[in-house]
């Protein structure tokens, strides 16, 4: 919780360092910009920067810098402005200075107290921002974790389930006709079982996969090409089903391509599967946000209850049984993974018989 000082030497300087001494702080002078920069990156509660010791340019420098913290960082800066009628060079130095956002302009001649209370305040305020940055890290531990967890699990668990699925299709073929009824039927299960759990296994596969995605931003595409990669994928099933499916518009977003194709893939997917009596009608749109798109694809199907409404994103969560409708209870989860890593969000507006309109938002 140090303070960084560029202020010319005189007055100012003494005045700082006998005012912040009483507080307590640790006040580290800078020579110049250049120094300044180095003391920041270092780490710093603050800095108290006199107006003249910035050239206009050099101020850019320290707006540039200032903008490219981490999220979590947000530099209190105290600027001590000259008293009197404005400088060319003054005027141009508060345009600049006036565009960073974390600062507290002191008109001098300055008061110990007036100093004092703006360095409290911006200690405090950085003292949050340490915070904030630890639990952010805690979290990208966790979630770090959970990856290479989920990683591994799906990865090692498909070696002995290969051997099963293979030595029961061998049992199969070459023991089949000795074994009774029972016997094939049992047989029958495991098989099955293993296929399911292969498809389990993949679908959390794609769950950890899901994570893989820059910090950031992405190169913006049109969504007309990722919702035909996935109608291409669902060509089986849509002829099938006979559904009806229109798209309003194409905006351009940030996003990787593969990423939206999985969401429209795993939306319309789920839109086709719970369809209803009537006839499917499944309908895309986009409309503007300030920052973002907001996509919805709304189907005519059975509709999902109120208070499910959120249960149906988590993983492996469904609400039906497998022989009635199959599914891993993995497609919403992968979803939410892939909105929320740009920012994003997802949640469903439903009735049960009335159909589902799933929303989800991501980067313009
Ligand atoms: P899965 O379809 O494999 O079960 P999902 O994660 O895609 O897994 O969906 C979770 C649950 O949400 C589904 O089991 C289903 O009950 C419900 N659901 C998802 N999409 C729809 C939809 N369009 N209409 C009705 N119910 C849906």
């Amino acid at each position: 919780m140090r303070v960084v000082i560029l202020a010319p030497v005189g007055r100012d300087t003494r005045l700082l360092a006998i005012t912040l001494e009483e507080m307590k702080v640790d006040a580290i002078p800078a020579a110049n910009s250049g120094e300044l920069f180095e003391l920041l990156k270092e780490g710093a509660g603050s800095a108290i920067v006199a107006d003249e010791a910035l050239t206009p340019q050099e101020a850019d420098a320290l707006t540039t810098w200032l903008g490219s913290q981490p999220s979590w960082s947000d530099m209190p800066l105290i600027i001590l402005t000259s008293a009197g009628r404005p400088t060319i060079m003054s005027q141009q130095r508060a345009h600049v200075l006036s565009a960073i956002g974390n600062v507290t302009l002191i008109e001098r001649p300055v008061r110990p107290e007036t100093i004092q209370s703006a360095v409290r305040a911006a200690l405090r305020a950085r003292m949050r921002q340490y915070e904030i940055r630890s639990r952010q890290e805690a979290l990208l531990r966790a979630n770090a974790d959970l990856e290479q967890f989920a990683h591994s699990a799906s990865h090692d668990l498909r070696e002995p389930l290969r051997s099963i699925g293979l030595f029961s299709d061998l049992l199969a073929l070459n023991y089949g006709s000795v074994l009774d009824g029972q016997g094939s039927e049992f047989l029958g299960v495991i098989r099955s079982s293993a296929t399911r759990m292969e498809t389990l296994l993949g679908d959390l596969m794609s769950y950890a996969q899901a994570s893989n995605i820059p910090d950031e931003l992405v190169e913006p595409i049109c969504a007309r090409g990722p919702l035909e990669v996935a109608l291409e994928n669902l060509s089986g099933a849509i002829r099938e089903s006979g559904a009806q499916i229109s798209a309003a518009n194409f905006p351009e977003v940030r996003m990787r391509e593969s990423h939206l194709a999985q969401i429209f893939q795993n939306l319309i997917g789920n839109a086709i599967k719970y369809r209803g009596e009537e006839p499917l009608r499944v309908q895309l749109h986009a409309s503007r946000e300030p920052t973002a798109w907001c996509f919805s694809v709304a189907d005519n199907g059975i509709g999902i209850p109120w208070e499910y409404r959120e249960t149906v994103f988590g993983i492996f969560k469904r609400l039906h049984t497998n022989d009635k409708y199959t599914g891993t209870g993995m497609g919403l989860a992968i979803c939410q993974r892939i909105v929320e890593r740009y920012r994003g969000r997802i949640w469903v507006e439903s009735e049960p018989g009335c159909g589902s309109t799933f929303l989800f938002t991501v980067p313009a």
